[in-house]
């Protein structure tokens, strides 16, 4: 039984296959949305489609911006010889927020478990090992502290050991299975600042 009329279940269903929204969740949202003023609608609207069209991967970092080279990959007073390794673009935000850290990043966007069938093939780790053949004094892995995260910083330190290149691991303290967005900035300091070499 339809009670609502097709547009408004569509509505309600579109809404409902995002991450984190139930039935209800959904409902409450697609009311919402048929009260707010037809403007507002609007901008919500173009500024999903707009990120969605636009949106890519830094050809630098792999980070997403909407640019070719992202804003912290095209600063030129930060340090292009120091790259943070990090699981996913949340993870930079995170970093950038404590507004201390003045390397660039690299972005896998994602992490390696055997058990979900993620292997090295599937994160950006190709990029990286290409952006270190230019100039580049160390490269911080700063991967969650998850056995995924773990497997992976153990992963890329054999890789660039040859290179000679620094590599350091951020000091642990960060909750085992934490995500790093989700950690306060002192202590993702204190983890950057208390890393050790691999
Ligand atoms: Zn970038």
């Amino acid at each position: 039984m339809d009670y609502y009329g097709s547009q408004m279940s569509k509505l309600i269903e579109q809404l409902s296959s995002l991450p984190g929204i139930g039935g209800k969740s959904a409902q409450r949202l697609a009311f919402h949305i048929i009260h707010m003023p037809k403007e507002q609608v609007r901008q919500l609207t173009s500024a999903i489609t707009d990120a969605r069209e636009n949106i890519r991967y830094c050809k630098e970092c792999c980070t997403l911006t909407d640019q070719e080279i992202c804003p912290i990959c095209a600063n030129a007073q930060r340090d292009h010889k120091t790259i943070m390794v990090v699981e996913n673009t949340r993870d930079l935000a995170a970093y950038e927020k404590t507004g201390k850290y003045e390397g660039v990043y690299h972005v896998l966007h994602g992490a390696i478990s055997p058990m979900l069938g993620i292997g090295p093939a599937d994160i950006r780790l190709k990029e990286l090992m290409q952006r270190l053949q230019g100039d580049v004094n160390e490269v911080i892995i700063a991967t969650n502290s998850s056995l995924e995260g773990e497997t992976t910083a153990m992963y890329i330190s054999k890789l660039i050991k040859p290179t000679g290149i620094k590599v350091s691991r951020i000091a642990s303290g960060v909750p085992v299975g934490g995500d790093l967005e989700y950690i306060d900035e002192v202590t993702l300091l204190r983890a950057l600042e208390g890393r050790t070499a691999l």
